[in-house]
């Protein structure tokens, strides 16, 4: 009989790992603890913005899945394991039996612990029930209140200005994305999303939500209020290992694998943002779907090791171009062309490129990725590396 594999999780890594097992001759069951069908978490900010509609998120139906071998089954949270007698156990209270299984859950948004965070109307930005209430209080219009400057607080008020409604973000730092941008390319940006509507209030703390039943406004930490019809927190995730840490697995931040992704349990295997490797987490989807494979390959008795790659992360916001990949600390090389709203951030060590942000033109990006990923010293071209290939054309 061939080997029954539980994945538990249908997000990308899990369907990817799923698919992958199936194709290799497993018996394979897939839990997703959503209602939906498997859809690209990655493209929920261009459904938000309407540039996108729900079919084009949604790779494989109910037969596609069932065609390529894998059982699945939505609305189907895991709530415990009994590795001992190897079944999972659902909400519902159903035994399913496993050979392998494979964890997945992915992360969960962070809600500020401030007053009022419960209220209906305050929501966080994760899921496509997240994206459809933000639909559906849009159709109100009003004011929404995004608290978080990141890349996905930025994508949410995009969206929520494209969908009509007048939206202030709330960054702790005075400009947004600090974590990619120094202030000058944090200003260029912060000028485009203004033009698109957008307000900021920076740097500023959130005290409290406020409504009666229902959120009306928010207060921030100097007293000042702004009125919300929703309020959405972008504020971080965290991996959720709470299905592993309640069966016992080795967690830490997320649950700890090696590098052919098992468990301490070695019947257990876990991929994705729930997965930690040798101390680190991810937070992309390029190396969630990686580690499928490499998990996938680890279900039919291959030797594969994941090996950490440089990963780059682009702000999705038409007519708004930022783009990084790798280390973005320390003390930069700066490129800056204010008049053409374009800026470069190069990170080098040790005569090797280690991280880049670009801004205003992503053309180089390509270019730049590479480098960081082979290593490849820079030498004589760091003054012009910042030009781009042309200027650097033994490197590119
Ligand atoms: C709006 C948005 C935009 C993004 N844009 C980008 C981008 O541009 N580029 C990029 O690289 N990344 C982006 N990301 C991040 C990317 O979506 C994640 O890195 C990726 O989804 C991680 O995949 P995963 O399968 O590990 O976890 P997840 O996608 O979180 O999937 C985990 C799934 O497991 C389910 N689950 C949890 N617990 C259980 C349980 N006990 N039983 C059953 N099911 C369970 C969850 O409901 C969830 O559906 C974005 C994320 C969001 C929210």
């Amino acid at each position: 009989m061939s080997q029954r594999v539980l994945v538990i999780g249908a997000g990308p890594a899990g369907t990817r790992c799923a698919i992958r097992a199936a194709a290799q001759g497993a018996q394979v069951t897939l839990c997703g603890a959503e209602a939906a069908l498997p859809y690209d978490r990655v493209a929920l900010s261009s459904l938000l913005a309407g540039e996108k509609t729900l079919p084009d998120l949604i790779p494989h139906d109910l037969r596609g899945l069932h065609a390529q071998g894998v059982a699945f089954r939505p609305a189907t949270p895991v709530v415990a394991l009994d590795r001992a007698a190897g079944a999972a156990v659902t909400a519902r209270g159903e035994r399913i039996a496993y050979d392998r299984a494979v964890i997945a859950t992915g992360s969960r948004a962070i809600r500020l612990p401030v007053p009022g965070a419960d209220l209906p109307g305050v929501l966080t930005y994760r899921t496509l029930d997240d994206v459809r209430a933000m639909l559906r209080a849009a159709r109100g219009g009003g004011a929404a209140v995004v608290v978080g400057g990141g890349l996905l607080g930025l994508e949410a008020a995009a969206g929520l200005a494209q969908r009509g409604m007048k939206v202030t973000v709330l960054h702790p730092v005075e400009w947004p994305m600090e974590r990619q941008l120094d202030a000058g390319a944090g200003g260029l940006l912060t000028r485009r999303m203004g033009q698109r509507g957008i307000r900021f209030a920076m740097p500023a703390q959130l005290a409290a939500i406020e409504g009666e039943g229902r959120v009306t406004g928010v207060v921030l930490a100097d007293g000042k209020r702004l009125p919300a019809s929703i309020v959405v927190m972008a504020v971080g995730i965290r991996p959720d290992t709470a299905l592993a840490a309640a069966s016992g697995l080795a967690t830490g931040r997320g649950i700890q694998v090696d590098a052919a992704m098992r468990s301490n349990d070695p019947a257990i295997l876990a991929i994705g943002e729930c997965a930690e490797l040798e101390g680190r987490t991810i937070g992309l989807v390029a190396p969630a779907l990686e580690q499928a494979e490499i998990a996938a390959a680890t279900l039919s008795g291959q030797s594969a090791h994941y090996a950490p790659r440089a990963d780059a992360a682009a702000l999705k916001v038409s007519g708004t171009a930022v783009w990084s990949a790798g280390e973005i600390a320390g003390e930069g090389v700066t490129l800056r062309d204010e008049e053409e709203d374009r800026y470069r951030r190069l990170f080098l060590r040790e005569d090797r490129l280690v991280g880049a942000v670009l801004y205003g033109d992503v053309s180089d990006s390509g270019f730049y990725l590479n480098l960081i990923a082979s290593g490849r010293r820079i030498g004589r071209h760091a003054a012009a590396l910042a030009l781009g290939p042309a200027y650097a054309q033994e490197l590119a």
